[in-house]
């Protein structure tokens, strides 16, 4: 027998709450490890991948954990809304998915945490191994090489690149690579941290941003608009940070790595943009109550009138705007010819459209 959803709720808040004192251990000891990164001598990339992988495998851990817990409480839930549905008890079975969803959001917080901790702590990481690059790369740059002809001192400066030199005393030219620190200091990741954790801000943003977009049901494009308003935020602030760290990015090539890191978040979003503006087009129509319009803007769009109306009613309705997910819903009962009298059957959906809304 399954345990009750009572006993299962205790389970879960008391797993959750373990979890909490498991991620500031996470992150003491990552910052422990960013202190020693910032303050090494001789930095080399498997340390610094060794506190990535310990970062990532922690965080890893405590997500399985929150995952479990939520299986087990599901499957409680799941088996006493069986029982109660059997038993004839809608209410009652109605009210377990509230509480279910209820307590599922309980771990939203701590998922919030994963993800962002995730990203700046690795972030830091890196940051610090690049702040004590930095350092030996500068010993690098002071250090001339010698002529390979004559003997005589080469200064070559911050390298990031192999570039050739004339000898000022000789004339013969030879081409210098980048010392080992130089050339990881100017590999990307090192960079990348140190413009991901001064623009720390933004992106923790830009995950907010991220989360509210995906709990909607049919975004429009206001919502696709502050996301990638968000994404452009973070991408912008990490491109100011990155510009003047290495010597081969100009405007353009910021410009271009800015560009990649907002299509990144951007880009799944245009999969069903033609979807979206129709849905967005039909709103006003529905919201009126204009039946003959959405079915020519359907049949305009190619797509199946039922599905569209239903569509602008759940749209309607997850952006707040109840008035006009009624009218939708009038037009919806004439669009899918329901026989059921269309009061009730109004009633009935606009529950149904509250009840996915609480439980998401
Ligand atoms: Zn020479």
């Amino acid at each position: 027998m399954s345990p009750t959803p009572d006993t299962q709720i205790r389970a879960w808040r008391e797993q959750l709450a373990e979890q909490r004192p498991r991620l500031t251990e996470v992150r003491s000891e990552t910052e422990a490890a960013i202190h020693r990164l910032a303050l090494a001598d001789a930095p080399d990339a498997a340390t610094l991948g060794a506190a990535r992988a310990a970062l990532r495998e922690r965080h890893k851990a405590i997500e399985a954990r929150i995952d479990h817990g939520q299986a087990a409480l599901t499957q409680a839930f799941a088996a006493a809304v069986a029982e109660a549905s059997t038993r004839g008890d809608a209410a009652g079975a109605r009210r377990l998915r509230f509480q279910l969803a209820e307590e599922r959001r309980q771990s939203e917080p701590l998922r919030a945490t994963l993800r962002q901790d995730g990203l700046l702590l690795d972030a830091s990481l890196r940051a610090a191994d690049a702040r004590a690059l930095f350092r030996l790369a500068q010993k690098e740059w002071r250090t001339p090489r010698p002529c390979l002809k004559c003997g005589a001192r080469i200064a070559v400066g911050a390298l990031s690149a192999p570039t050739a030199f004339a000898c000022g005393s000789c004339g013969a030219v030879q081409t210098e690579r980048p010392g080992p620190a130089s050339a990881r200091y100017f590999g990307g990741e090192a960079i990348d941290g140190l413009a991901t954790e001064a623009s720390a801000d933004a992106w923790v943003a830009l995950d907010d941003a991220e989360f509210a977009f995906r709990r909607l049901r049919e975004p429009l494009a206001a919502d696709t608009d502050l996301l990638t308003s968000a994404a452009r935020k973070a991408a912008e602030a990490w491109g100011a940070a990155a510009r003047p760290l290495h010597p081969a990015w100009d405007d353009a090539a910021v410009a271009a790595m800015v560009h990649q890191k907002v299509e990144a978040v951007v880009s799944p979003l245009t999969a069903r943009a033609g979807w979206r503006a129709a849905v967005g087009a039909g709103l006003q129509a529905a919201a009126a109550g204009r039946t003959a319009e959405l079915l020519a803007l359907a049949d305009q769009e190619r797509v199946d009138p039922a599905a569209f109306v239903e569509a602008i009613c759940v749209s309607l309705h997850e952006h707040g705007n109840r008035d006009a997910a009624w009218q939708a819903l009038a037009v919806l009962h004439h669009v899918r010819r329901e026989k059921a009298e269309r009061n009730q059957w109004m009633l009935d959906r606009i529950m149904e459209l509250d009840d996915d809304l609480r439980t998401r």
